[in-house]
Formats: structure tokens, sequence, C-alpha cells
């Protein structure tokens, strides 16, 4: 058990990942800011979840894309709990098509919402974090930035951008006591998956060594150990989550 209440806001919180990693965070005792930028229902679903279980939980919407809105996200979580030690940048979307075919507009929102989202909060969390000399970041990448992916180039250069995000946060904030790591994620089943069709999750399966797909859960996890004091001697490092896809 960590020794003082913390807080982590969640980005994308709503459904997913997000969701299991606030659900989880929650359940550990920690303060749980649920971001999301559409889907109201789901993120009060997911604070009643925690609350109903003893937690402590609020929504926020704000679209990770609009470094003001992220700002307020921060100022709001300041004022309603007086600190901010844990951040997780989830928030993601694909909106996948092969090279040739990609829309200027295809790159351009994969790209703000996965990478320079998780730059707009990391640049609003920093500053009361490094007031504090410590705090915790975790970005979720995706074995695809590790291995690319066909139909995915957006995506993919989105997931190892933020690989180099997250080693160039590491190295500038470790004198601040900030650590900052990622987790690349291999098939996880959320709604991000289920519009694949049964034929991909097939091909995926015959290439994953422990022969399952993984579940939000799976992810949540090795974050909730990221973001606890067993970790504070690790910063820098992917840590991948994919049923053993990529070894
Ligand atoms: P998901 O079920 O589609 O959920 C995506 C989440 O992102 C939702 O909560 C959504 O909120 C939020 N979001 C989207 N755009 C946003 C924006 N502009 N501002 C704030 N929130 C926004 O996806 P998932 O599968 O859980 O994926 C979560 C993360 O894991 C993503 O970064 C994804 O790339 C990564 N990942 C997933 C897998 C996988 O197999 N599923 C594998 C590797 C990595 P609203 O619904 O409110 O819009």
């Amino acid at each position: 058990m960590d020794s003082k209440i913390k807080t982590a806001i969640v980005t994308g919180g709503s459904r997913g990942i997000g969701r299991a990693i606030a659900l989880k965070l929650g359940m550990n005792g920690i303060n749980v800011v649920i971001n999301y930028m559409s889907s109201s229902d789901e993120a009060e679903k997911t604070a009643e979840e925690i609350i109903g279980n003893g937690g402590n939980a609020i929504i926020y919407k704000a679209d990770v894309r609009n470094y003001a809105e992220v700002d307020d996200m921060l100022k709001t979580t300041l004022e309603k709990f007086g600190t901010i030690d844990i951040l997780i940048n989830n928030a993601g979307i694909t909106r996948d098509t092969l090279l040739m075919k990609m829309k200027d507009q295809d790159w351009d929102d994969v790209i703000d919402i996965n990478l320079k989202g998780a730059f707009n909060c990391i640049k609003a969390a920093t500053r009361p974090m490094m007031k504090q000399r410590e705090g915790k970041i975790i970005n979720i990448s995706s074995v695809v930035g590790v291995m690319g992916n066909a139909g995915q180039a957006n995506y993919c250069a989105s997931k190892a951008g933020l690989i180099g995000l997250t080693k160039s946060t590491a190295k500038e904030l470790a004198a601040r006591g900030i650590t900052c790591n990622a987790v690349a994620p291999g098939f996880i089943e959320t709604d991000m998956t289920e519009k694949l069709s049964e034929t991909i999750k097939e091909q995926y399966l015959k290439n994953i060594p422990l022969r399952r797909l993984g579940t939000p859960d799976d992810v949540a996890n090795v974050v909730a150990f990221l973001v606890s004091d067993n970790a504070n001697y690790i910063t820098g490092q992917v840590f991948h989550i994919d049923g053993g896809l990529v070894m």
C-alpha cells in the first residue's frame, strides 16, 4: 500500500482500457479524474462504480487535442483533490486505411489525439508535479508502434512517437522526481478492436504465443504496478503486454 492518497487523471477513461485502468486505480484508493470526449454516460458509469466501491472519482469532458481544455482539467483536478500525482495518457483513436488512400484528415486526427494529446497533458501536468518533486506518467503506446502494421501508418507513427516522447520525458524530468514509462499492449478486446473481422482476429491469434487475446484488465494490472511506489526506480521503459507477440 502506498503511503499517501494520490490523484490520477486517466484520459479516455470512459471506455475500454482507460475504463479498466480508472477502475483499478480507484479500487486501489487513488482519486481518479475520468477524462472523456463524448461518452458521458460511460464515464459516469465508471465513476459510479468507483464511488460504489468506496473510492473517489469525478468525470471531466476535455478534448486532449485542445491545450486550453486540458489545462482547465488540470486546474479542476488541483481544486478538487489538491494534487496530481499520476497521469495516464490513454485517449486514442484509429483511422485505418492504406497509405495511398489515407486522407490528410485521417493522418492529422490520429497524430493530434494520440500523440499531441499526450504532449498537451504532459505539459499541463508537469508544472504541479515538478513543484511536488513527484509524479508518474504512463503513455499507452502499442505493439504496432514497435512492429509497424499495414493499413495503420498514422496510428503506428503516433504510437512510435509516444515511445520517443516517453524516453525524452523520462530523461528531462527524472531529476525532478517524475518517472515516465510506456506500455505497449498487443491485441486487447475493446470497442477499438471490435470492428476488426473474425479472420483478422484469428490471424492475430495464430501469432500470439499465449494463444489468447488480451483483456483491458491485463493492461490495467501492469499500469497499477507502474504507478505504485513499487515502481519508483523504473523510468523510460516500454512494457509489452501482448501475450508474447513481440519478443
Ligand atoms: P476505445 O475503447 O476506443 O476507447 C478510446 C477512449 O479514448 C475513449 O474513452 C474515448 O472517449 C477516448 N478519446 C478518444 N478521443 C479523445 C479525445 N480527443 N479526447 C479525450 N478522449 C478521447 O479504445 P481502447 O481499445 O480502450 O484503447 C485505449 C488506448 O489503448 C488507445 O490509446 C489505444 O490506441 C491503445 N491501444 C489499444 C489496443 C487494443 O487492442 N484495444 C492495443 C494497443 C494500444 P469518448 O468515448 O468519450 O470519445
